[in-house]
């Protein structure tokens, strides 16, 4: 059969030879010649080709030209088979029959790699299938948990405890697996082997079907598809794990079954690798009641706890915070804005600048005013609030006020000096003594009397240095007096707090007898305490009438010691001199009985009775030491003002070294004038005087700026009172205090019952800035007595439209007062300065003396008008211009910014450094 010819097989088939070429040429076998060799394999394909183009494909494999997968063998074996016909009729004549008998056999031999593909492909699309539906499975768990969950957050404790024994026993049945691995692994070590041989060998069945059946028959693939799953549950989402783990956690009981759970992989794994295993195995378990088990519940609540907690609901069941207070609050990481307003303790002092008070709140300036606005407090940022509004407004902005602690300085300063006050024994001291009385019941005459006696004895050359205070030596004793007569200047010594003074001489006059101010010192005493003493004066005059003084003080309640009253009555003449030593000598007795004591040794402390600018000492201050003895050099805190002793000078105009209690003495060498009844310390250093000082001025600056803005409002309360009483507020700046303290006196006197004189401040030195506001904030007059505002004063001058006077002569004031308050209008002569010129240097001329080279500052400078020169805003020569040049020639006027020669009329002491007032006398109709 294997060499027949195309032309043999076309007989054998009984077709034309063409035809079977034809078929062949189709099936892709070129024959062209008829007696060409066909083998067997091509009859094969050409009959394979033809049942296929017949449709008769069949048991026959294809034969498929492209890489066959496969490859079936045919085996047939034909043989004949004799056999004899029954009946034997004829002897030889073919009686015997041939059967052909054909035997098939079939063989298909696969391509292993094809085997293992499809098997591969098979698996993998039954793997996908069921990862499929498990991750729907889990998906829908997710869901459910996730429901289940929030409806459970209440039961939460509940159930993390049950979690937790579940972990417990958990933790328990790995053991017990881990221990039925161990003993599965000797059990799995024969099929282990078996598996190659079971590979290796031909099997005699279709390949595709053992590729099949493999899984469940060796375990070899088994374990394969284990380890497969192992891998798939570790992408299983993890919220789905613990219930699996749960379940699992029932199922290792019959693991040490060799059930198709192949519990050696896990068990050869290391721990983590075991969990994961477990995963896998227990992914093929429905969902069970194990939500809630191991720490992945955990991790999954604290998500949601965080992404609630980003949105800003904290806390929004116990149940919750539980939970959260797991895993969740470690988990929980970054950054949570602070969701309330930082409150903040703000110092609040007496003054407070609207802008530092912002500052401290740390909000805006204009967001304060914009709330002092609502409560109804027009300020700007630069403006000083009080205390109490400064509280309200930190209040209304939410934040804390907090009071200011004592200045640290002041404090240490207070604790200094207790320390010495407690230190020493106390020892006897003079007592102070103040004269009052009504105007000309001969205050000043007594006291001249007194000291021209008494003090005056010691004095060389009779030239008294007049320091506002003196002491005289009496047969009982030293007494000090303060030369400064009248209630006013005692009264405002005492609202300072400054208590001088010990004892009151009440001056009467007998031919007088009780006058209102008489009444008016009586009340003031009696408000400060102090025991009176009434001198009875003028006794050398005839019409004197003592029982008249007696009765009127007697209305008074001043009862007379004769009367059974406690007051002693000295009958004195301060003319002759009769009955002062009675009065010194009642004084004293008042003293001993009063037992009047002070500590001497120690620093000293005590108050200042008067003050003023020397020209040529500087600032000069008459003190009263009260406690401790001041000695020369010892640093001083003095008010707002400190410095070291440079001198002390008594009341005869000698130096001492030091002043005991109740003795006043003159210092030099302060930093500033102080004011009167200003108290005054001795400190160790100087450091801690100059911090004391310099806390002073700023509280009294800051305090002055608040109080401003008080009387303005207390002005308008008092005009809306209506017209019967008119206040004419006046402000007195004077070179000395002794003139402060007469025009005060003077000018407080004047009035009548629609109009009244009111001095609102009064001092020493040139008008400055705060002397011109304060002014401007009370409408006041002011009254400079031989000073002068100095430039930043005039510019608040200008802009607020102060009235300001200057004046050198006393009755002047208060001629000029008087009518105003009277309201005498009429054509006043008014002062204006012109112009103002600083001198830069002196020459000396023999024509006219002294030549001022000058610069004009302001305004101009005419050669027809008077003139002042003024030193240190303080005036120390009026006069007219003996010339005015310009680089040598004779001009009438010189503008502001230029240079100019000024010689004086009659004043040849022109100093570098003066300035030269130019001014002119108008008329002007006064209003009031
Ligand atoms: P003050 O205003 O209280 O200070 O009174 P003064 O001391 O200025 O005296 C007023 C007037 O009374 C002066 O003219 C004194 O001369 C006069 N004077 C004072 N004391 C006496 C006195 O004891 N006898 C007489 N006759 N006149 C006196
Ligand atoms: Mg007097």
């Amino acid at each position: 059969m294997s060499d027949v010819t195309i032309k043999q097989l076309a007989k054998v088939l009984g077709m034309p030879v063409d035809k079977l070429l034809g078929q062949l040429g189709e099936a892709g076998m070129k024959f062209s010649d008829p007696e060409q060799v066909i083998s067997s394999t091509e009859k094969v394909k050409l009959l394979g080709f033809l049942r296929r183009t017949h449709g008769k494909a069949g048991a026959v494999a294809e034969a498929d030209d492209s890489a066959p997968r496969q490859i079936t063998l045919n085996r047939r074996k034909v043989s004949e088979l004799k056999v004899a016909t029954p009946g034997g009729r004829g002897a030889g004549a073919g009686a015997a029959k041939t059967v052909n008998v054909e035997v098939r056999a079939k063989r298909t031999y696969v391509k292993r790699s094809v085997i293992a593909e499809e098997a591969g492909t098979d698996s993998e699309r039954v793997e996908a299938a069921r990862k499929l539906q498990e991750s729907q499975q889990q998906r829908e768990h997710e869901e459910n948990e996730r429901i289940e969950a929030e409806q459970r957050r209440q039961e939460e404790a509940r159930q993390r405890a049950a979690e937790e024994q579940r972990q417990a026993e958990e933790a328990r049945r790995l053991a017990e697996a881990q221990q039925a691995a161990a003993s599965m692994e000797a059990a799995s070590a024969e099929p282990a082997s078996d598996a190659p041989v079971a590979k290796d060998a031909p099997a005699p069945e279709p390949a595709k079907e053992a590729a099949a059946s493999a899984p469940a028959a060796a375990p070899a693939p088994a374990a394969s598809t284990s380890t497969d799953h192992s891998s798939f549950g570790m992408i299983v989402p993890r919220i789905h794990e613990p219930r699996r783990r749960e379940k699992k956690v029932a199922a290792p009981a019959p693991a040490p079954a060799p059930a198709p759970a192949p519990a050696p992989a896990p068990a050869a794994a290391g721990d983590s690798r075991n969990a994961k295993a477990k995963y896998g195995r227990d992914r093929d378990e429905g969902p069970g009641g194990k939500r809630f088990a191991g720490g992945e519940l955990h991790l999954s609540e604290a998500d949601r706890a965080r992404r609630s907690s980003k949105r800003g609901k904290p806390g929004r069941g116990g149940g919750r915070d539980v939970s959260r207070s797991g895993g969740a609050a470690a988990g929980a990481h970054g950054f949570t804005r602070p969701t309330a307003a930082v409150v903040r303790e703000v110092v609040v002092s007496d003054a407070n600048v609207v802008a530092e008070l912002a500052q401290k709140m740390a909000v805006k300036g204009s967001e304060v005013v914009k709330a002092l606005f609502k409560m109804g407090v027009m300020a700007t940022i630069n403006q000083t609030i009080d205390h109490d509004t400064a509280v309200l407004v930190v209040e209304e902005l939410g934040h804390t006020a907090v009071v200011a602690s004592e200045n640290n300085a002041e404090a240490a300063l207070a604790a200094h000096t207790q320390n010495a006050e407690l230190e020493g024994e106390k020892k006897p001291r003079p007592p102070v003594v103040t004269i009052m009385g009504h105007v000309d019941h001969g205050k000043t005459s007594l006291l001249d009397y007194i000291r021209r006696t008494k003090v005056a004895s010691g004095e060389a050359g009779g030239i008294t240095q007049h320091i506002g205070a003196y002491h005289v030596d009496t047969p009982k004793g030293v007494i000090t007096f303060l030369d400064t007569p009248g209630h006013a200047a005692f009264t405002s010594m005492r609202a300072r707090g400054a208590q001088s003074t010990d004892i009151v001489v009440l001056v009467v006059a007998a031919d007088d007898g009780v006058m209102p101010q008489t009444a008016e010192a009586v009340q003031h005493a009696r408000a400060a305490k102090v025991p009176l003493i009434v001198a009875v004066n003028k006794m050398d005059k005839s019409d004197a009438n003592p029982d008249h003084v007696k009765q009127g003080l007697g209305n008074l309640e001043v009862i007379p010691e004769e009367w059974g009253g406690d007051t002693p009555f000295v009958p004195v003449s301060a003319k002759t001199g009769m009955g002062i030593d009675d009065l010194l000598d009642a004084i004293s007795v008042q003293a001993e009985v009063m037992e009047l004591t002070a500590v001497e040794d120690g620093p000293a402390s005590g108050v200042v009775i008067e003050s003023s600018l020397d020209r040529g000492r500087g600032p000069v201050a008459t003190v009263l030491v009260q406690q401790g003895t001041l000695k020369r050099g010892d640093f001083v805190v003095c008010g707002v003002e400190y410095g070291r002793m440079r001198a002390l000078v008594d009341e005869t105009g000698k130096t001492v070294q030091e002043a005991g209690p109740s003795i006043p003495v003159q210092v030099l060498g302060l930093s500033g004038v102080p004011e009167s009844g200003d108290d005054f310390v001795v400190v160790a250093d100087e450091r801690l005087a100059r911090e004391v000082a310099a806390e002073r001025t700023q509280k009294r600056r800051d305090s002055r700026m608040v109080s401003k803005a008080n009387r303005l409002e207390d002005i308008m309360a008092q005009m809306g009172q209506g017209a019967d009483m008119q206040t004419l507020n006046i402000l007195v700046k004077a070179d000395v205090q002794g003139s402060v303290q007469a025009l005060r006196e003077s000018l407080s006197q004047i009035g009548n019952e629609n109009v009244k004189v009111n001095v609102i401040a009064a001092g020493v030195g040139g008008i400055t800035e705060s002397d011109a506001t304060l002014a401007a904030a009370s409408k006041a007059l002011v009254i400079g007595f031989n000073v002068r505002a100095d430039a930043s004063a005039r510019k608040v001058i200008d802009t607020s439209g102060l009235d300001v006077r200057y004046f050198s002569i006393i009755y002047d004031v208060i001629d000029q007062v008087k009518q105003a308050a009277s309201g005498l209008l009429g054509m006043e002569v008014r002062e204006e300065i012109i112009g103002l010129a600083q001198v830069r240097e002196v020459f000396r001329s023999s024509k006219f003396g002294a030549v001022a080279g000058c610069m004009v500052t302001e305004g101009h400078v005419k050669r027809s008008k008077p003139i002042r020169v003024l030193r240190d805003n303080v005036v120390v020569f009026e006069g007219e211009l003996e010339s005015l040049r310009r680089f040598k020639d004779l001009v009438d006027e010189v503008r502001n910014g230029m240079e100019c020669g000024i010689a004086v009329k009659q004043y040849n002491d022109v100093k570098v450094g003066d300035q030269i007032e130019c001014f002119e006398r108008t008329e002007v109709a006064r209003t009031l």
